[in-house]
């Protein structure tokens, strides 16, 4: 068997479990809640993500140096640099394009009953400026912090450096390249306790999810779930298919691992390492374009997120009964590729980011409190959409720069990892 199918069937035991505690009520039994739900399952699942976590800075760092050396050379490195970004905020605006349209074509939160809501305490959130400035920091104290847009920087710079400087660059090359054989070995040793603490995280969810929540929000949830499942199984196979001609089916089939990563994490960074795997191994995108995409990705392109972040603004709005205006909705667009730009790949981020958004339109950033209950499984669905756009233009630029090997991408079980 492969651990993707181990790691579905886990993931499903696991939320039907879940969800009978909570259908029974058991959940809400002091034990039950003390030494399964936030005990046993809430520990196996935050020790696994705890270990991807542990992996995301050294893999990043270290894949990056040793594309950046491979490819030995700043243009092409600016060329497929440029394109991602190009790509990366292309996606982002069709995303939102798409979200806002519906969400306003159907009226989503006319007449939602928001008094009954729970309050909202606002998080701090980064400006803009703040994001563009934490581009360059000291390695260490990125590192430290996981600001990964920083510690990309660091390892470009220092990989061409590498290419420049002679005998004692290759040195270094040499070492790092071992370095990163190491800790590939490391992640694929992790990815084995995936089913279980898979099968923990949706237990846990699913039992303290608010079934009541959902029916009570049902048009903004399904809303929400359903454009990110247009933008994954509609909107990425066409840009696919038109950008670089491949299968979009062989493409999703091999982005089954990733996503469920995603959907168990709810983190981008956390998936990072999967992500990267997977694009690599089983879609055959050379190494040097994907070190860079995937963590930039991770970091910047959050279409799912998007997407959330238009139809909550609309939601919200039209729950207080505002009106929004042309203008209103082109700051939202603005807003919230800003905001997407600025979420980190961590669980809640776009929500926090979100704050910014309604505060720029002039709606209470209360209205979060409304929908903050059911964001636990948006949350994950998004991710898996956030990192599916990371892979799908990764395939995109590769494939432009040659830098690509379609054996690999049309070999079904290339780089399948079995039990
Ligand atoms: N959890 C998302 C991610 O990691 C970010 C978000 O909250 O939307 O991609």
């Amino acid at each position: 068997m492969t651990l993707t199918k181990k790691i579905i069937i886990f993931m499903v035991v696991g939320a039907l479990l879940g969800l009978t505690l909570n259908l029974t009520g058991l959940n809400s039994n002091a034990a039950v809640d003390l030494y399964l739900i936030n005990g046993l399952f809430h520990v196996i699942g935050q020790l696994f993500i705890l270990s991807l976590k542990m992996m995301v800075v050294p893999l990043v760092f270290v894949s990056l140096f040793c594309g950046t050396t491979a490819l030995r050379d700043p243009a092409m490195l600016g060329s497929i640099g440029g394109r991602t970004l190009a790509f990366y905020l292309m996606t982002t605006a069709i995303a939102l394009a798409i979200a806002l349209s519906f969400a306003l074509m159907i009226g989503v939160g006319v007449g939602a009953d928001i008094a009954t809501n729970p309050g909202y305490t606002p998080k701090e959130s980064k400006t803009f400026i703040e994001v563009i400035l934490s581009i360059i920091d000291n390695p260490i104290k990125a590192m430290a912090e996981g600001n990964l847009l920083a510690v990309i920087v660091f390892s470009i710079l220092l990989g061409l450096s590498a290419t420049m400087a002679g005998k004692a660059g290759d040195q270094i090359i040499d070492f790092f390249k071992a370095f990163n054989e190491v800790i590939m070995k490391l992640v694929m040793l992790i990815m084995h306790f995936a089913p279980y603490a898979v099968f923990a995280i949706l237990a846990k969810v699913f039992a303290e999810l608010g079934v009541d929540a959902i029916k009570s929000l049902a048009g903004y949830f399904f809303t929400v779930l359903g454009l990110l499942i247009f933008h994954a199984l509609v909107v990425y196979p066409v840009l696919l298919k038109l950008l670089s001609g491949l299968n979009p089916l062989m493409f999703l089939k091999k982005m089954e691992g990733a996503v469920t990563f995603a959907f168990g994490t709810s983190s981008s960074n956390a998936t990072i390492p999967v992500t990267l795997r997977t694009v690599t191994e089983r879609m055959g995108v050379s190494k040097s374009v994907a070190s860079f995409t995937i963590p930039f990705g991770a970091t910047i392109n959050m279409d799912g997120t998007a997407i959330m972040q238009g139809v909550a603004t609309v939601f919200i709005a039209n729950a207080y009964g505002v009106d929004l205006t042309t203008s209103q909705l082109l700051m939202v667009v603005l807003m919230a590729t800003l905001a997407s730009i600025g979420s980190a790949g961590v669980p809640s981020a776009g929500l926090v980011m979100l704050q910014g958004v309604l505060l720029q339109v002039g709606l209470p950033i209360e209205g979060i409190g409304i929908i903050l209950g059911i964001d636990r499984l948006l949350d994950m669905t998004r991710t898996a959409v956030n990192i599916t756009g990371d892979a799908t233009v990764t395939c995109i630029v590769a494939k432009s720069q040659n830098q690509f090997d379609q054996a690999v991408f049309d070999a079904e079980h290339a780089g399948e990892i079995k039990e």
